[in-house]
C-alpha cells in the first residue's frame, strides 16, 4: 500500500484528491499576490495574515484590489478584442449583486466597465460611488415604482424589464414624467447552464423573464417575448434598446452561451423584420465559472469570448443582419477569486463514520472525520447551505509536517448544516488559535451575509501595493443593537 492510499479517507468524495503538499497553494483558487512565506504563513502582497488578524480581527474578508482590477480588465479587453470587428467591442457590466461597495464600484468604473444593479439600495451605492447613470443597468423581477423613478432620476442607461406587467409600469411612470425610458427585455431562451452542461427546454417555469415559447400567452402563436416587443414599440415613453438573457451561473463551457445567443439573435432578426424596428443591443448575461476547489477548471475570458464571438458572427452572417452591440454581465468571475476569508480555529472534535472497508469483501469499518470549528460560518458564507457549494481551505498561520486528515470546517451557528468546507484535507495538528483561509469567497458571501445568532458581519480589507485598508468595516456590537428600539418602547 502506498503512503498516499494509507492517508486517503474512504469518507472523502471521489473528486477530492489527497494533496501532495498540504502547505502548498493550489492556484486558480487564489488571487494573484497570495503566497506562503518561508515560515509557511499565508501572505497577500507580502502582508502576513497574522498581521491582518492582529489589525482587523477575524473572520475577515481579504480582497486583492490589483487582482480585482486585472480580472475586470481581462474581461473588458478579451471581449473587446474578440468582438472588435463584429460590433466594435463589448460593454461589460459588473454584476454588483456578487459584491458591491463604493470602493469596488469605483474600481469597476476606473477599469472601463459599467455596473449592473438590481435594487434601489444598489443604485444608492452606485450614486455614492459617483458612477454616471448612463453606465448603470437596473435589473429585478419586481422593481418598485420608487426604484423605477430613482432609475429615471439617475438617467440609468438601461432598465431591464422582466415582464409585461413591468413594461406597462415603466411606460406609465416615464410617460407621467414626460421622459423616455431606455429598456431592454429579459427573455428566457429555455437554455439553463450549470458547470459543464446545459439543458434546453421549450417552456420556462421560473420567476425571471419573458418566455420565448410560442404558446406562452393565451393569444395563440405569440410568445410573451414577442408580445412585449410589440407592446414596447407601441409606447411613446419607451425606447427599446434590445434583448437580454442570463442562463445560469458557475458555467465553465461556452456552449450554453452560444445556444442562447444564437436563439436570441434569430428572435431579434425576426422582430426587426416583422415590426420594422432596429434593436441595437443584445446582452448575454453573466455566469462564468471560477475555481472553488482544485478540480474546477475555469476557462480564460479570452477563450470564452472567442467562442461566443464565432457564434454571433456566423449567426448574423446567416441571418443577413448587422450584429447588435453585445454586452455581458460577469460578477463571480471578476470578484470571486480575488478574496479569501480568514477564520480562527476554535473547538475540534473527531467523529467516526461507517463506510465500506477498503479491502474486497470487508465489512463496514468506521473512519475518522474531524470537525474544525471556526469563528464565522453560514452568516458570512451561506453558499454551502443554499447551494451545497464546495469550498477548500488551507492552514494559513504556519507550516505543518503533520499527516493529512479529512476535515470538515464548520461555523459557530445553531444549525447542523452550518458548514463552510464540507471536505478538505488539513494537517492533523490543526489546533485552536490557528488561522484557516478559505479561497474563492469574493462573490455571494459577504453579499449574502446575515446577522444570524447576532454575529457581527465581518469587514472587508482590500490589499494593494503592499498596503491593507478596510473598504467595509466589520460590524460592532453597537451596530447589532442600534435598530433594536429598546425595552422602554415595548
Ligand atoms: C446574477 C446575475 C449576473 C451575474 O452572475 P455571475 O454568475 O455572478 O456572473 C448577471 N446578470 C444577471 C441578470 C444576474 O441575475
Amino acid at each position: 500500500m502506498t503512503t498516499e492510499a494509507s492517508h486517503a479517507s474512504p469518507l472523502a468524495p471521489e473528486w477530492l484528491a489527497l494533496p501532495e503538499d498540504l502547505n502548498a497553494l493550489q492556484s486558480p483558487m487564489w488571487a494573484a499576490g497570495v503566497e506562503k512565506n518561508d515560515a509557511g504563513v499565508l501572505t497577500i502582497d507580502g502582508i502576513a495574515v497574522s498581521e491582518l488578524k492582529e489589525q482587523f480581527g477575524t473572520p475577515l474578508f481579504v480582497m486583492s484590489e490589483s487582482d480585482f482590477r486585472s480580472r475586470a480588465r481581462d474581461f473588458k479587453d478579451s471581449f473587446d478584442a474578440a468582438f472588435a470587428d463584429i460590433c466594435g467591442g463589448v460593454d461589460v457590466y459588473y454584476a454588483g449583486k456578487s459584491f458591491l461597495c463604493t470602493a469596488v464600484a469605483s474600481w469597476v468604473a476606473e477599469e472601463g466597465l459599467r455596473l449592473d444593479t438590481c435594487s434601489g439600495g444598489e443604485l444608492a451605492v452606485a450614486a455614492r460611488a459617483g458612477i454616471a447613470g448612463p453606465n448603470l443597468g437596473l435589473h429585478g423581477n419586481n422593481k418598485s415604482d420608487a426604484e423605477i423613478n430613482r432609475a429615471l432620476d439617475m438617467q440609468v442607461g438601461r432598465i431591464v424589464v422582466d415582464s409585461l406587467d413591468e413594461l406597462e409600469r415603466v411606460a406609465k411612470i416615464a410617460s407621467g414624467r414626460s421622459e423616455i425610458a431606455k429598456v431592454m427585455l429579459r427573455l428566457t431562451p429555455g437554455v439553463h447552464a450549470h458547470t459543464h452542461e446545459f439543458i434546453a427546454t421549450a417552456h420556462e417555469d421560473q420567476k425571471f423573464g419573458l418566455s420565448m415559447a410560442e404558446d406562452s400567452t393565451e393569444e395563440a402563436g405569440l410568445s410573451a417575448a414577442e408580445e412585449a416587443v410589440a407592446a414596447a414599440t407601441s409606447y411613446a415613453s419607451i425606447e427599446l434598446l434590445g434583448l437580454h438573457c442570463h442562463i445560469g451561473s458557475q458555467i465553465f463551457e461556452p456552449d450554453g452561451f452560444a445556444v442562447a445567443g444564437e436563439k436570441l439573435l434569430r428572435f431579434l432578426a425576426a422582430m426587426q423584420s416583422k415590426y420594422s424596428i432596429v434593436l441595437p443591443e443584445l446582452d448575454l448575461g453573466g455566469g462564468y465559472g471560477i475555481a472553488y476547489t482544485p478540480v474546477d477548471t475555469p476557462r480564460p475570458p479570452a477563450e470564452v469570448a472567442q467562442a461566443m464571438a464565432a457564434v454571433v458572427r456566423s449567426t448574423c452572417d446567416e441571418l443577413g443582419i448587422t450584429a447588435p452591440r453585445i454586452s455581458i454581465e460577469p460578477g463571480r468571475a471578476i470578484v470571486g477569486s480575488t478574496t479569501f476569508t480568514l477564520y480562527e480555529v476554535g473547538t475540534l472534535k473527531t467523529v467516526r463514520v461507517d463506510a465500506p472497508g477498503e479491502e474486497a469483501g470487508q465489512e463496514n469499518v468506521t473512519y475518522p472525520r474531524r470537525y474544525v470549528s471556526v469563528d464565522g460560518g453560514m452568516s458570512d458564507n451561506a453558499r454551502p447551505v443554499l447551494y451545497d457549494a464546495d469550498y477548500s481551505a488551507i492552514l494559513a498561520s504556519r507550516a505543518s509536517d503533520a499527516a493529512p486528515q479529512l476535515s470538515r470546517v464548520v461555523g459557530k451557528h445553531c444549525e447542523s448544516g452550518d458548514i463552510v468546507v464540507r471536505d478538505v484535507y488539513l494537517p492533523a495538528d490543526v489546533a485552536a488559535g490557528d488561522l484557516l483561509a478559505v479561497p474563492g469567497t469574493g462573490a455571494y458571501c459577504w453579499a449574502l451575509s446575515s446577522n444570524y445568532n447576532y454575529l457581527a458581519r465581518p469587514g472587508v480589507v482590500a490589499v494593494r501595493d503592499g498596503a491593507a485598508r478596510l473598504i467595509v468595516r466589520g460590524e460592532t456590537e453597537e451596530d447589532l443593537l442600534n435598530r433594536d428600539m429598546g425595552v422602554a418602547n415595548v
